[in-house]
């Protein structure tokens, strides 16, 4: 039986083309993206549609939970798979929401490109490409929402990207890719022995959840600005295995008195400790004060799992055990 592959189009590098005053921007559509690698798709029955033309740092989550009930109707409707491309800048995040409101077997894959169709050696294609070939496998379903880049098969909530320009950018430090793509066949000899939790998007919408940089020799105007006039809640960047001047401790725990404060480290791998360091503004220290720790995620995606347990009510014990999870 041929299978059946909706790819759903956002914007981002891997649709931009050169404008006249300079630079590139969205203007190319999905069935432009999907005839670029048609010579390679036979035996997929690939079907494209635009949803939005956005540089992705304008995508709002709002449009993501769009994205994720389209792709829950494809999928009603016969779909094998999904392919979702967008802009890279965000793939990290938007990945990760759509992997916490959908739970497919059939497989949701996101991608994109680092190189435009018009520079040099653009990689859309191959990504595509790749990205479409492991949303049609068997060996893909069930994996939770999947992140195609450089033939490398990433989950959502492990991918980073850590370069801002190279297609090499896409990396999972914590827990490295599941699988690869080599000559059409898609191998996933691991996948994550957990699926991810599933929450309904809110029809209010996400409550606001501010991120916060941690860096030393901070003088705390944006803590005493977050306590004069609170968000819902905090995601706390904070340097090494959670740690933060000393002098920000006593304001920070002031703030979690308030609103779950989320502790997560600024380092780009590595969970946040909670019983090694001692000292004033260590991870030891502003647990006793009320932070939660943000566990095996980083900050951005912290925020993201925050703000969907804040809108489906979440105690603060429920919140501290899906960190610890
Ligand atoms: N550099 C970006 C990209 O890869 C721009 C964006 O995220 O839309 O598409």
């Amino acid at each position: 039986m041929t299978s059946k592959v909706q790819v759903f189009a956002l914007g981002g590098t891997i649709a931009m083309a050169p404008r006249r005053e300079g630079g590139v921007a969205p203007g190319l559509n999905g069935d432009d993206l999907v005839g670029a690698v048609a010579a390679w798709t036979g035996g997929i029955d690939v079907a494209a549609e635009t949803l939005f033309s956005l540089p992705s740092a304008s995508l709002t989550f709002a449009q993501v939970a769009q994205v994720a009930a389209r792709a829950r109707a494809a999928a009603d409707a016969g779909a094998s798979g999904i392919v979702v491309t967008q802009g890279t800048d965000t793939i990290e995040e938007t990945a990760f929401l759509l992997d916490l409101l959908l739970d497919l077997d059939a497989p949701v894959v996101v991608t994109g490109a680092m190189r435009a169709p018009s520079q040099a050696g653009p990689d859309g294609p191959a990504n595509l490409l790749a990205a479409i070939q492991t949303a049609a496998s068997d060996e893909a379903r069930g994996a939770g929402v999947l992140v195609v880049f450089n033939d490398e098969i990433h989950t959502a909530r492990f991918v980073a990207k850590r370069h801002t320009h190279k297609p090499s950018a896409f990396v999972s430090p914590l827990a490295g890719p599941i699988g690869w793509i080599a000559e059409g066949r898609v191998h996933v000899p691991l996948r994550p022995a957990r699926p991810a939790p599933t929450f309904a998007w809110p029809a209010a919408g996400l409550p606001e959840v501010v991120l916060l940089a941690g860096p030393p020799d901070d003088g705390g105007r944006l803590v005493r600005a977050l306590l004069a006039d609170p968000p819902a809640g905090v995601v706390l960047q904070a340097m090494g295995a959670g740690h933060t001047p000393r002098h920000l401790a006593p304001l920070l725990g002031d703030l979690a008195d308030r609103i779950p404060v989320v502790l997560a480290s600024r380092a780009g791998a590595g969970q946040t400790l909670r019983q090694t360091y001692g000292f004033d503004g260590s991870e030891i220290d502003l647990t006793r004060r009320g932070l939660i720790p943000a566990g095996m995620l980083d900050a951005p995606k912290a925020r993201i799992l925050l703000a969907l347990l804040l809108a489906d009510g979440a105690d603060r014990a429920r919140i501290v055990a899906a960190f610890d999870d």
